[in-house]
């Protein structure tokens, strides 16, 4: 089956025809700020198997140092793929909907991680919200 994604406004839509691989979060500074949060969290896709399903004309491309860049939702800002030299190489997991059949198997960078990030190790978790108590 395929994976599909979408972007927060529903807009731009695509679709995978096989499977996602080597998911990890980077917990580097570049990835803080591409993602707007404490980490980046991504697969990797062929490129060959990724199809844009619609409103593809909405993307916006930033392309950083050494040819590799993001695209995003010029309407709701969500960031929907990576991409080296053009050619889509990963897509972000927030993106995915439902099960993307990849587990994060490695967090990155964790060395350069931001002050006020906490790791999950030793963290209390839960299912949802805080309970009020
Ligand atoms: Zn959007
Ligand atoms: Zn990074």
């Amino acid at each position: 089956m395929a994976i599909r994604g979408e972007c927060l406004c529903g807009q731009i839509r695509y679709e995978v025809e096989g499977r996602l691989r080597d998911a990890r979060s980077c917990h580097c500074s570049r990835c803080r700020k591409a993602f707007s949060g404490q980490a980046s969290a991504y697969a990797l896709v062929d490129a060959n198997e990724f199809r844009w399903l619609s409103g593809a004309d909405l993307l916006t491309s930033y392309i950083g140092k050494h040819g590799f860049g993001l695209q995003f939702c010029s309407s709701c800002g969500s960031t929907l793929c990576g991409i080296f030299e053009g050619v889509i190489h990963g897509v972000t997991l927030g993106c995915v909907n439902g099960d993307p059949g990849v587990e994060i198997g490695r967090h990155i960078y964790v060395g350069s991680k931001a002050k006020w990030e906490v790791l999950a190790e030793g963290v209390p978790q839960y299912e949802e919200g805080v309970p009020d108590n």
